[in-house]
């Protein structure tokens, strides 16, 4: 008996150690393999980010959960839900036909090649890290400022409203919010005309990484805790208490707090309380979305 519960022991430190890199690679392989195979390489990388996101990111949840107590109830998975479709899904993809149809064209007819600013011919990689670096600088400065101006953190607060993370609760932004994160992040690669496969293969990561940034799988990243923003750090941003939350805003990476000294992680204790001190800020879908026009509902985080 005792012999079994140190192999579960054993076992399961080894899973949250590996599932992070493991679940990673299990959704980039899905998607060349997809994509070697013929297939369109924007449906290769919704594939690859529903079979290794979604679904073994929420089998983690249920096997090797980080706080029991963080599993989401029926309700919160229906708000949350809407909140993926509408904010995660259909606002990126309508933004994206925008800004290719209208910003291409207005650029277009002015003469201006901003293709020009952009190294389509280094490889992949290297495109990649250019735009994880470059977007994540600028989605650091708009989620610092999202902390300290009351009028973005009136929005941002939609986020943080949150008791408990689990991966699905990625997706309650307020669609402002998100919109103003898609101009730092993704509208400026399509702008540029980032190929194809460039922005496939970044989607298959932005979406993997930020499932697991909110997932509540127990999952250690160790040193890589200095360069991936990940469910470790990001846990304490969302703290109940200011001088926690108010750091890591990293999405992709974590160098940007390193460097501009907002990097918390402390090795001798666990977040406690997540959200606002404020319990009675709306939860429901069509409150969330009204609630950064109610004056004061969410002020505690800011003081
Ligand atoms: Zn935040």
């Amino acid at each position: 008996m005792e012999n079994n519960s140190l192999v579960n022991v054993k076992f399961r430190e080894i899973l949250t150690w590996t599932v992070y890199p493991g679940v990673m690679s299990i959704g980039l392989m899905i998607y060349y393999g997809l994509k070697n195979y013929g297939i369109n390489v924007f449906l290769s990388s919704y594939v690859a980010t529903i079979i290794a996101g979604v679904g073994l990111i929420t089998f983690f949840e249920l096997v090797l959960p980080y706080r029991k107590e963080w599993l989401p109830s029926r309700s919160d998975i229906g708000t949350d839900f809407l909140f993926m479709m509408l904010v995660q899904v259909l606002l990126p993809y309508l933004l994206s036909i925008l800004s290719m149809s209208w910003l291409l064209g207005f650029f277009k007819n002015n003469n201006w090649n901003l293709a020009d600013f952009w190294p389509h011919n280094y490889p992949i990689w290297i495109q990649i890290l250019i735009m994880i670096l470059s977007g994540d600088f600028l989605r650091y400065w708009l989620h610092r400022a999202a902390h300290t101006w009351t009028f973005l953190w009136r929005f941002h607060a939609v986020h943080h409203s949150v008791h408990k993370l689990y991966w699905l609760n990625l997706g309650r932004f307020h669609p402002l919010d998100r919109t103003l994160q898609l101009f730092c992040d993704a509208l400026p690669f399509i702008i540029l005309s980032v190929s194809k496969e460039v922005l496939a293969l970044y989607s298959v990561i932005y979406s993997i990484k930020g499932f697991f940034q909110h997932c509540n799988v127990d999952v250690k990243l160790g040193w890589l805790n200095y360069i991936i923003s990940g469910p470790e750090l990001h846990r304490w941003h969302h703290s109940t208490n200011i001088n926690e939350s108010n750091n890591n805003y990293g999405n992709h990476t974590i160098i940007w707090d390193i460097l501009f000294g907002t990097y918390f992680l402390p090795k001798d204790k666990n977040v406690c309380e997540l959200g606002f001190l404020n319990r009675n800020y709306p939860m429901s879908f069509l409150k969330q979305i009204q609630a950064p026009f109610i004056k004061g509902i969410d002020t505690v985080q800011l003081e």
